[in-house]
């Protein structure tokens, strides 16, 4: 794979130096410059195929010239090893469980398939320290995600006493070559701490530091698989419109990768809280970002979606194309406890909020009152009423059981791995808020 920045101004590179580099020189993001379509045929070849089948071949579709034969199988089958169970609701209704994996959401995709590209391309030097400040889950999925992994060891700092206890039961269990470090501050500390150790000349000659970059292009080829997936196993070999739960839109630009690659996908939703920058662009052509407002989707609160850049990228910055492919809809904390009781009482469904949102975006876009506001906008163009819908589940209810829980007015069991977490013995080591206590311990 060749990979360019979406700004244009840094050389292209493979995907190996995108994927350590994070983010490009010139300060854009890698995209890849050579997305070549399959045909039909090959897509047809992989119906009825698992999940890693799929994955596989799309992986050594995209990425194979860069790795030696057997290689990537196993980084891709040993990253990917959780179950995506694909739901049937109801004729042309969907819902593809994404959150099946250690930490029950659907980062673990793009986290574990990165630790394993990132430790890959390290192999050979000492060992890649991966640092990261969490206030919860970033640093359950960086750890859980690098947690066994050869040549890694990954230093999880978080605010003593200000993390969830589900949270915390989730990265101080692991022990092995994940060290948890309580730090006696704040979570502003534990950033700074992490800044300070990444700027630090004598601790970086000694210590090769990385941190886990979120918005790495080998988080999002991952993501693709399951997109291409879920289409393949459509009735009647339709292409499908994916209605896709979307925050920083990493998610939705692996969907229209894999579009682009030929995957039988008739196009998306992109479904958002009422932090809805892209839905806005979508309907009135100006990118205005806001602060991010606080939602039940806590996940998807994001005012300046880092990942619009390469949709931009990806429809050359047309957006009639762009509205082509993807229709909005933008969704009140009020819907997703009303979408939450309608899939339980329909469908004897458990939705987390983020998949309450999903669901929402499968159903027809009315001109709601969020979009009045929009200057008389035309409304975007529906989902194409004739093809199947999917919605992308992406976290466990239990982890949101104080939301979903008065929503459907029974309880929510936590999952046998979060319940035993919680039982088992913490390794933590305890620092003061300074680069000496952590220089130290590194
Ligand atoms: C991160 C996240 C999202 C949003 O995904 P993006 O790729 O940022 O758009 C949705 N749901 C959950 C549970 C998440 O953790």
């Amino acid at each position: 794979m060749i990979c360019v920045s979406t700004r244009g101004k840094s050389p292209a590179v493979p995907f190996r130096d995108a994927v350590l580099a994070g983010l490009a020189p010139d300060g854009g993001l890698y995209v890849s410059a050579t997305l070549e379509r399959r045909s039909e045929e090959w897509w047809n070849a992989l119906r009825g195929r698992s999940f890693q089948d799929v994955a596989v071949a799309m992986a050594q579709a995209l990425i194979g010239d860069e790795f030696a034969p057997g290689e990537l199988t196993a980084l891709v089958t040993s990253a990917l090893d959780f179950p995506i169970p694909i739901i049937h609701l109801e004729d042309r209704l969907q819902v593809v469980e994404l959150f099946h994996g250690p930490t029950f959401a659907f980062k673990d995709f793009g986290a574990r398939m990165l630790a394993r590209f990132m430790s890959h391309v390290h192999a050979g030097a000492e060992p890649l320290t991966v640092l990261v400040a969490t206030s919860g889950d970033t640093g359950s999925a960086v750890a859980h995600a690098f947690f066994g992994v050869p040549g890694t060891r990954v230093v999880v700092l978080y605010p003593e006493g200000q993390v969830s206890a589900v949270q915390e039961a989730q990265f101080t269990t692991l022990g092995g070559n994940v060290s948890a470090v309580a730090v006696a501050g704040t979570f502003d500390d534990c950033q700074r701490l992490a800044k300070e150790a990444f700027a630090n000349e004598t601790l970086k000659a000694r210590v090769t530091l990385t941190s886990a970059n979120s918005i790495s292009l080998g988080r999002l080829v991952p993501q693709m698989f399951y997109y291409a997936y879920a289409a393949l196993q459509a009735d009647r070999r339709q292409p499908i419109t994916v209605s896709v739960p979307s925050g920083n839109f990493g998610n939705l630009v692996a969907g229209v990768m894999a579009w682009k690659m030929g995957a039988p996908l008739a196009s998306f939703v992109a479904a958002t809280t009422v932090n809805d920058t892209v839905p806005r662009y979508l309907d009135s052509g100006r990118f205005e970002p806001r602060p991010s407002v606080a939602t039940l989707a806590n996940a998807m609160d994001v005012g300046n979606p880092s990942n619009f850049e390469r949709l931009q990228w990806l429809f050359d910055g047309d957006r009639a194309a762009m509205r082509g492919a993807i229709s909005s809809s933008v969704h009140t904390d009020d819907d997703v406890r009303r979408a939450i009781g309608e899939l339980h009482r329909r469908y004897g469904y458990v939705a987390d909020p983020h998949t309450a949102i999903a669901y929402l975006g499968t159903q027809a876009p009315k001109p709601s009152r969020l979009r009045q506001g929009y200057g008389g906008q035309a409304s975007p163009p529906a989902p194409k009423p004739s093809s199947p819908l999917v919605f992308l589940s992406t976290a466990h209810p239990a982890k949101f059981r104080e939301v979903v829980e008065p929503a459907i007015g029974k309880t929510v069991q936590l999952p046998d791995a979060l319940a035993a977490a919680l039982e088992r013995p913490r390794f933590v080591e305890r620092i003061g808020a300074t680069l000496g206590e952590l220089s130290k311990l590194l």
